[in-house]
């Protein structure tokens, strides 16, 4: 049997008949870039998201550096994130010309620490980027909470979280703005590149819209320095189509996550992914931890199963980031995760055959290497 990481295939399978349709009305009318499929989505993510408006750009990192730039961050400025993110978000602050201060995660949920933001803060400090890492949101009324008490934007790095929910309200309605990405292995995913910002705050908003066509107030006037960020008709009309299908879609990621948690959960030298208590997580990523992980990656790989790591080097032992001056050691958990983490397949295209099979097997592979006690990270602490 073979379980793909993730199935864009079927999963257009599942839909073909509307995506083809709305791909064909949008070259009909020849909304190819921003227009009325564009105002269209905007509208509808941005009441999925519990939020006034939404802007769509070309890709969840342009969202992010968006926001910073409408945020008036730049050289001179930090902004302070996590060690254990995708890199696009620490790109997103340099490309602004402020550097990235990073805070180590939580054990548990993987996410930024609020406790160890005010430790982070400068007077140069202006804002905080939490990630919603995996498809669970941070703990938002902490981070908020300090966040605000020094005067910091608070930007949600919310490009794994669509439709996830803290207290019961969604990814993208806290803070002053949420970065969204919709490439396509992403919960909802473009069939290209494309993302977008949330926010309540219309006047960043207005700036955005301006920052991503050129500056432009009306047609060929400037009123500030922008860039070409907008984001493609034929890409709106289809996240239209795959928004209505999101809560379905996540439903059955969580069903899968809660399948794999019963079945691993006893299994010594495990830890399982952990719901925080007011989250609801959408597990874009079913993210476990286990000391044999190499072992595991390469055993599953040989029986089908097409596993990922999430993320193998942190952001601040990567060679491009040595100059933020930070060492081997300075963030204990981030380094934890990056050699004991490992994604198993668990999006919503499984069958259920697939997940039989991947719990089947994980369980036999994982038994094999505590036995012999292959792990080459054994050095590492136990996680049990
Ligand atoms: C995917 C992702 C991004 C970047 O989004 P792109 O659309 O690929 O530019 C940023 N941050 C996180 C946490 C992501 O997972």
């Amino acid at each position: 049997m073979r379980v793909p990481y993730s199935d864009l295939y079927a999963e257009y399978h599942s839909m073909k008949q509307d995506i083809d349709c709305a791909i064909q009305k949008v070259i009909e009318s020849t909304a190819f870039s921003g227009g009325p499929y564009v105002d269209a989505f905007e509208q509808e993510f941005a009441a999925h998201c519990d939020c006034e408006t939404a802007i769509g750009v070309g890709s969840g990192t342009e969202a992010l550096w968006l926001t910073l730039l409408a945020k008036d961050i730049g050289p001179g400025d930090e902004v302070i994130t996590v060690a254990n993110t995708f890199v696009a978000t620490v790109e997103a602050i340099l490309m602004t010309g402020a550097k990235p201060v990073l805070v180590d995660v939580d054990e548990r949920t993987y996410n930024i620490r609020p406790d160890l933001i005010a430790g982070a803060v400068t007077s140069r400090t202006k804002a905080v980027i939490p990630v919603h890492l995996y498809g669970q949101m941070a703990d938002m009324d902490a981070v908020c909470e300090v966040a605000y008490s020094y005067g910091l934007a608070v930007i949600e790095d919310a490009c794994q979280a669509h439709g996830a929910e803290w207290r019961g309200r969604r990814a993208g309605s806290f803070g002053n703005a949420a970065c969204f990405s919709f490439y396509p292995g992403k919960n909802l995913g473009a069939y290209g590149e494309a993302g977008a910002i949330t926010t309540n705050d219309m006047e960043l908003a207005d700036k955005i819209r301006q920052l991503r066509s050129h500056g432009q107030s009306r047609r060929y006037i400037h009123a500030i320095k922008g860039w070409n960020a907008r984001m493609d008709g034929i890409q709106a009309a289809i996240l239209s189509i795959k928004l209505k299908r999101l809560d379905i879609r996540n439903a059955a990621r969580a069903r899968n996550a809660a399948f794999y948690n019963d079945a691993f959960n006893q299994l010594k030298g495990v830890i399982t992914p952990i719901q925080a208590k007011h989250a609801m997580h959408v597990y874009h990523v079913y993210c476990l931890r286990t000391t044999g992980r190499d072992y595991a990656l390469s055993a599953l790989k040989e029986t089908g199963i097409e596993c990922a790591i999430h993320y193998p080097v942190p952001i601040h032992m990567q060679d491009a980031y040595r100059d933020l001056g930070y060492s081997e050691g300075d963030f204990p958990t981030a380094e934890i995760c990056a050699s004991q983490a490992l994604s198993l397949p668990a999006h919503p295209d499984l069958t259920p055959e697939q997940m039989m099979y991947v719990t089947e097997q994980f369980t036999r592979v994982h038994g094999i290497s505590e036995r012999r006690n292959v792990s080459i990270n054994s050095h590492l602490p136990t996680v049990k």
